[in-house]
Order: structure tokens, then sequence, then C-alpha cells
């Protein structure tokens, strides 16, 4: 397994170097938060919770306070935006109500008439909400296999094409976009098209698609920016300052900014990031290597055998730490599920905890059983998001689960 573990930790932060201090690794820099941020009077190690609807004015127009009303900001809700600003490098980053909450946002942006250019292997949800858009919005949606650079060109319309919406690696098949040349034909092709990419399986720890000329990357921060599976929120940073004004138009007129407790624990989680991904990052690839040394089809982009192994280390420092494999039976997979005892039965990744689930039964259900036929997703599909425990045991709960459920299991050693 060729993963170099101090890989991730060489990403350094390129926006924090302006001014008075060299740049520093982006391990470092998700612990520290810009004391600036926040003018608190008493010198709070940590940044207050500020739990208020309003703001009182000193002038009768309200001209001279900084904040005024909860929707259109708060203190603490600014302080983990400027601090995922940093962490992304982006000119300016939003924290909203969830991840879906994100991607309906940058929805707004797109007008009755218009298209938008979208995976064939999407989250649950995102492809749930992209349905909406095409059915109420009189938006067209086309979903094409965006490991091919080509069928995602075939699409592109100078005037109708506003959105191209990428996920990379895409859940559960864990196939790989390439996000550099794809934003590049993009913006050759149609200059008015935003290319959007939802990072939420690599985070930013792992992958930074804005440096790659993508205009908005958006994240889920249930799952590994907040890592304990203890709030919702979702994650917006723009490149440019005309896509931010408009996100921040959006937010501020439809109210789904974050609130001030859940913009502080998501603050607070952000600042182990590098450290539990590293762990289950590690723990995911001694995984892979288990699985495959059975025999069985695994999907993760740290095996030399993953078909775009190369093409997914040109793009992130890792491979992070979700995982699928098929066992050729539906039955035999529901049994694994099962007989599982420290993997929990639950959707959803990026907690320190392992888990484990069926994404055709589960987190993938809302897509009809045809277009998930037709979509190659096998119904037979396990998926692990691994955690932060000790990796012996994992390794001996699944192979306990897969005895248990009838496959012979081959001792390495
Ligand atoms: C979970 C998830 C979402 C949705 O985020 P929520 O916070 O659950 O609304 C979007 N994209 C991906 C890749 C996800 O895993």
């Amino acid at each position: 397994m060729a993963v170099d573990s101090t890989s991730s930790s060489t990403a350094v932060a390129a926006s924090a170097g302006s001014g008075s201090r060299p740049p520093y690794h982006l391990a470092t820099e998700l612990v520290h938060i810009d004391s600036e941020i926040v003018k608190d009077n008493y010198n709070a190690a940590s940044v207050p919770i500020y739990q208020t609807a309003t703001f009182k004015q000193r002038a009768a127009d309200g001209s001279e306070g900084e904040y005024d009303y909860s929707r259109s900001g708060n203190p603490t809700r600014t302080a983990v935006e400027v601090h995922m600003a940093k962490i992304m490098t982006a000119e300016r980053a939003f924290v909203v109500s969830t991840g879906m909450t994100a991607l309906d946002v940058i929805l707004r942006l797109v007008k009755s008439g218009q298209e938008v250019i979208a995976g064939d292997d999407l989250y649950g949800g995102t492809n749930r909400l992209l349905t909406y858009v095409s059915q109420f919005n009189g938006v067209k949606v086309h979903n094409v296999d965006t490991t091919e650079v080509d069928r995602v060109v075939e699409k592109l319309d100078p005037i109708k094409t506003r959105l191209v919406l990428l996920e990379s690696p895409t859940n559960p098949m864990i196939k790989i976009a390439d996000i550099r040349k794809i934003a590049a034909k993009v913006h050759e092709l149609c200059p008015s098209a935003l290319v959007v990419v939802d990072n939420t399986m690599m985070s930013p720890y792992l992958q930074n698609t804005l440096a790659m000329g993508v205009d908005i990357e958006y994240h889920s921060g249930t799952k590994y920016l907040s890592g304990h599976h203890d709030l919702m929120a979702g994650v917006i940073g723009c490149r440019t300052k005309e896509v931010s004004d408009l996100v921040y138009f959006v937010i501020n007129a439809s109210g789904s900014g974050l609130g001030p407790l859940d913009s502080w624990l998501l603050l607070r989680g952000v600042k182990t990031l590098g450290i539990r991904m590293e762990k289950q990052q590690s723990n995911a690839i001694l995984i892979a290597n288990f699985l495959e040394s059975q025999g069985l089809k695994v999907h993760f982009p740290g095996l030399e055998s993953h078909p775009q192994y190369e093409l997914h280390k040109s793009l992130s420092s890792g491979p992070g730490a979700v995982l699928s494999f098929e066992t050729g039976d539906v039955g035999l997979s529901e049994r694994i599920v099962e007989s599982a005892r420290l993997w929990s039965i639950s959707v959803s990744f990026g907690c320190v905890n392992s888990l484990i689930s069926m994404p055709c039964k589960m987190s993938h259900s809302s897509i009809p059983a045809e277009v998930r036929k037709q979509r190659h997703l096998p119904e037979d599909l396990i998926r692990l998001c691994v955690g932060i425990e000790h990796p012996d045991d994992l390794i001996n709960d699944l192979t306990h689960a897969l005895e248990t459920a009838g496959v012979a299991v081959k001792k390495n050693n």
C-alpha cells in the first residue's frame, strides 16, 4: 500500500500566509482560531456562544453595530465561517443548517430553463433534491458518468449550463472524477457556468478543490468536519467574491444560516479533523487490504487495484476512510452486516466510531431500484465507514462477521 502517512500533513493552507507569519501546515491551522475574529471583552480562550437573535443598536438608523439580527450574521457563526474559509482557502465560507441546505442554497443560483450536469453515483439526498428541482423548478438535470471528462463535455451548453456538480470519490462506488480537467473545460467552454464539488468524502484535510479551479466547494459538516455525529451542518466555500455575494444573499434571504450553538460545536469539532482523519484513514487502508486479501471486490482509492488510483493520488493527499465491497449475494451481505458487533449499522460517515451499511437498502434507497440498476449500483454492496478504534478489533470483528455469515476466512499470517 503506497500511502505516505505524512503526505496529507504537508498540505499548507495557502491563504493563511499573508502578512506577519509564514503559512502553517493544515493540521496546525485547524487547531488555531484567529483570536481577532471575535473581539471578546474577557479574552475567552474558547469562542463565546452568542445565543442571541438580535443585537442592540446605538444609532437610530442601525448603522453602527457590526451585527443586528442573527439571520443576517452572528459572531459565533462568523468565527466558524472565517476559520473554514482559511482551511478551505476560500474567498469566503458560509455555514448553514445541513449539507442538503448547502446544496439547496447553491441550486437557487439556477434559473428555470437553465441546466445542471451532475454525476450518476451521487449521495441519495442530492439525487432527491435534484429530482425535485427538475420537477418543480424547470431545471434540466443531466446525470452522467463523471469519471469520463467527455461525458461531461458532451452535455455542456454555453447558454444553458449553469452548474456542473461533482463528487469525487463518489459514494458508495468510490469513482473518481478528474476535477481539475473538468473545471478547466467547463470554464473554457461555458464561462458563465459554475463548477461545484461536494467534497464531504475527502474533507478539506485531504482535498482542496478550490485550488483546482472549482467555484464552489461544499460539505456536509455533519460528517468529518464535526466528527462525532452530534450536530448537523453544511459548509459552503466560494472561490470568488462575486459568487460569495450571491451565496450570502440566498442564505440571508432564506434564513438558512447555522445557529450559534451548532456553529460553536462545529468549530470545536473541526479542530481535531487532522488527527481523526489520519487515524481513520490508516485504519481504512489496513481494512481494505484485509478484505482484498479475502478475494472480495473492494472499492477504495488507496488500493493499487483501483482503476483510478493514480488520478485520485493526483487530486488528494490520501484515500480517506470510506470503502465499499461486493460479496456477490444480497443475502450474504445482509448476514455479514447483521453479524458485526463492533461496527454499528448506520447511515452516514465521518464519525469517530466505525459504521457498516448496505447503501441500496439504507442511504441510497430513495433512488428507485431501476435507476440503481441503470447506474450499476450493486444491491449486495456493503459500505464501511472506518473510525478511530484499534484496527485489530475492527478486523477481528469483520472476520467474525464474515465467518458467521458463511465466508471461509483466510488467515494471512
Ligand atoms: C451526508 C451527505 C450530504 C448531506 O448532508 P446532511 O448534513 O446530511 O444534510 C451530502 N453529500 C454527501 C456526500 C454526504 O455524505
